[in-house]
């Protein structure tokens, strides 16, 4: 398991990547680090990609009522010029709904002495890899792969299996649309002829 320091590196920005199939965790995981960046007081900035329509990460409130909002943004550019010069540390739900350039984005930050905390799917429901969290996976400091649970077997389960016909590569929707399957269990979908 990887360690996930809260005050280490001081005068110095890094990257952490939270990844894994759909229902591991990662959105808990990575509330639960912002809460505790707020408990020590850091100033926390929240986004979120707007393509994400399902619930939204809303407002998180600390035991010491420091609140910080999700913002929800169209794409990677809106991101730096929303952030506060004071925030310490930046935390990005479903980084796989971004464009690429949320790669440099995230550079950019923990060079400028940020703690940044992205957390998204690392790969897709054919099982293939979104570049972005892979290309951020690589450039982390710190990475952490959350497992569900095989709805089929009870394994732990790193793929997401997509329940409808859909062929796009990002269609949002929860259990109605996916299911977290182990090795075993994972179909992969046969590839669409186009005609
Ligand atoms: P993610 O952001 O990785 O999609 P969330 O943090 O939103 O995951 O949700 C994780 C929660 O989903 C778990 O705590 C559990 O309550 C619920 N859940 C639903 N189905 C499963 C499953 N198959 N395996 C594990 N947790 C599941
Ligand atoms: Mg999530
Ligand atoms: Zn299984």
């Amino acid at each position: 398991m990887s360690m996930t320091p809260n005050l280490m590196f001081k005068k110095q920005g890094w990257i952490e990547v939270i990844c894994g199939c759909m229902f591991s965790g990662k959105t808990e995981e990575l509330i639960r680090r912002v809460r505790t960046a707020l408990i020590a007081k850091q100033k926390v900035q929240l986004f979120n990609s707007r393509l994400d329509t399902r619930y939204g990460i809303g407002s998180i409130i600390s035991h010491n009522q420091n609140k910080v909002d999700a913002c929800c943004v169209k794409n990677s550019a809106e991101i730096l010029p929303l952030i506060e010069k004071d925030t310490q540390v930046i935390a990005i739900d479903e980084v796989n709904f971004f464009d690429k350039g949320i790669v440099e984005v995230c550079e950019k930050l923990a060079n400028q002495g940020k703690r940044v905390i992205v957390a998204g799917l690392d790969t897709d429901y054919r099982a293939e890899p979104f570049e972005v969290t892979a290309a951020l996976m690589a450039k982390a400091e710190f990475v952490m792969k959350n497992h569900a649970v095989c709805t089929k077997c009870g394994n732990p389960a790193t793929f997401t299996q997509r329940m409808t016909k859909d062929t796009k590569r990002i269609v949002v929707g929860t259990t109605d649309a996916y299911q977290a399957r182990c090795r075993r269990c994972y179909r992969k979908p046969k590839e669409r002829k186009a005609k």
